[in-house]
């Protein structure tokens, strides 16, 4: 008898699910990034018991017309991307469409949506566990989309288990993460808050769609943060004939020549030995604006900063700007690790720009000259 057979559908579906989203910052990660993706300009983020009851996601962007209800959740099914020679052209943050679909597979989930032109009527979709539609209800709405998610991974009780063990951790991460999404992105509003299982909800933090970072962070940080920021505007070239041989390679892809000019632009603490610890999650990292982990980055900030200061940790808010075919985001379903082509590089001149930035701002340096 053949014992080699393949995995039910339905199995399938939930193993893979359970690779896009792996924990409570997953789900709030895709669910924020879909509402950026749609244009909005005020997210509200709202967590019931820390999200183990519910997450919910609420904006007003574009909302989702009745032609697209039955791909919604579907495996694959994407309104970004149509085939892979667009990868490099892309300025989503989704293009997988995996999220939403994985989502139906691991907890009790709905979408109310609704355009412009369908106000003050919009549609409550409840899915199957396929990401097929179960059923479809007029309710009242404004325009934009709410995704509700309760009881997330409700049917992988060994993970389940373990974000109830862990749940304060991973909501602390949680709000880190909407931390660096609140701060960088500029005219959008985000509030977020969480409430007990029963009882009134906690306003967590929120920003007032503010037109620069800088008053994002105040907003996030309190303003009192601001006052030990310097400016980042770092400019790299690292182009053949600006490097040392060994780093000189050039590269190309789809036959486009890509630009090695790199910035940096952000804020980071000044250097005042002894004033105000700052705690290591104040450190934020960016490619062209889009939130991810760059240890390599952080390490080299951090060790340039503590050749001045040996016992502080810097607050650090860092874009880099780059030609979008010099990295690639499609190394982790999760798409925050990012792999730097011209990492080396990078680094060592970045080390040697910050050296002078802090030379020049030293302690020494006048308040009228600060941030
Ligand atoms: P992806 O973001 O990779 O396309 P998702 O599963 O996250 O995949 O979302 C599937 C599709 O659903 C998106 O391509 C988009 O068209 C639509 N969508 C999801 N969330 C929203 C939202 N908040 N507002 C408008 N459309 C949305
Ligand atoms: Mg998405």
């Amino acid at each position: 008898m053949a014992t080699i057979k393949p995995i039910e559908g339905r199995s399938v579906h939930q193993i893979q699910s359970g690779q896009v989203i792996v924990d409570l910052n997953s789900v709030v990660k895709e669910l924020v990034e879909n509402s950026l993706d749609a244009h909005a300009t005020s997210i509200e983020i709202r967590f019931k018991n820390n999200g183990l009851d519910s997450i919910e996601v609420q904006d007003n962007g574009s909302g989702i017309g009745p032609d697209d209800f039955e791909s919604l959740a579907l495996k694959h099914h994407t309104s970004k991307l149509s085939s892979y020679a667009d990868l490099g052209k892309l300025n989503t943050f989704g293009f997988r469409g995996e999220a939403l679909s994985s989502l139906c597979a691991l907890s009790t989930f709905y979408v109310t949506t609704a355009r412009e032109c369908d106000k003050p009527k919009g549609t409550k979709l409840e899915f199957e566990i396929s990401g097929k539609v179960k059923s479809k209800s007029v309710v009242a709405g404004q325009k934009g989309t709410t995704v509700t998610v309760e009881n997330i991974f409700k049917n992988l009780p060994v993970r389940r288990k373990e974000l109830e063990r862990n749940i304060k951790r991973e909501y602390q991460k949680v709000l880190n993460l909407l931390n660096a999404y609140a701060c960088i992105s500029t005219d959008v509003r985000f509030i977020v808050s969480n409430s007990p299982t029963k009882g009134k909800k906690n306003v967590v933090f929120s920003t007032q769609g503010n037109a620069s970072t800088r008053e994002n962070i105040a907003n996030v940080f309190s303003a009192k943060a601001l006052s030990s920021l310097l400016a980042l505007d770092l400019k790299f070239d690292l182009n053949p004939s600006t490097l040392p041989s060994q780093s000189a390679r050039t590269w190309s892809t789809q036959n486009d020549v890509v630009s090695r000019e790199i910035q940096l632009v952000g804020h980071i603490s000044r250097p005042v030995v002894g004033e105000g610890r700052q705690a290591p999650d104040r450190q934020m990292f960016f490619v062209n604006s889009r939130p991810c982990a760059l240890p390599q980055l952080a390490k080299a900030i951090n060790e340039a900063y503590r050749a001045y200061n040996f016992t502080q940790s810097p607050f650090i808010f860092a874009n880099l700007i780059m030609d979008t075919n010099s990295y690639d985001v499609n190394v982790s379903p999760d798409k925050r690790t990012i792999l730097l082509h011209d990492q080396t590089a990078l680094l060592e001149a970045l080390k040697t720009n910050l050296t002078e930035l802090f030379e020049a701002h030293d302690q020494s340096v006048p308040q009228s000259q600060l941030l």
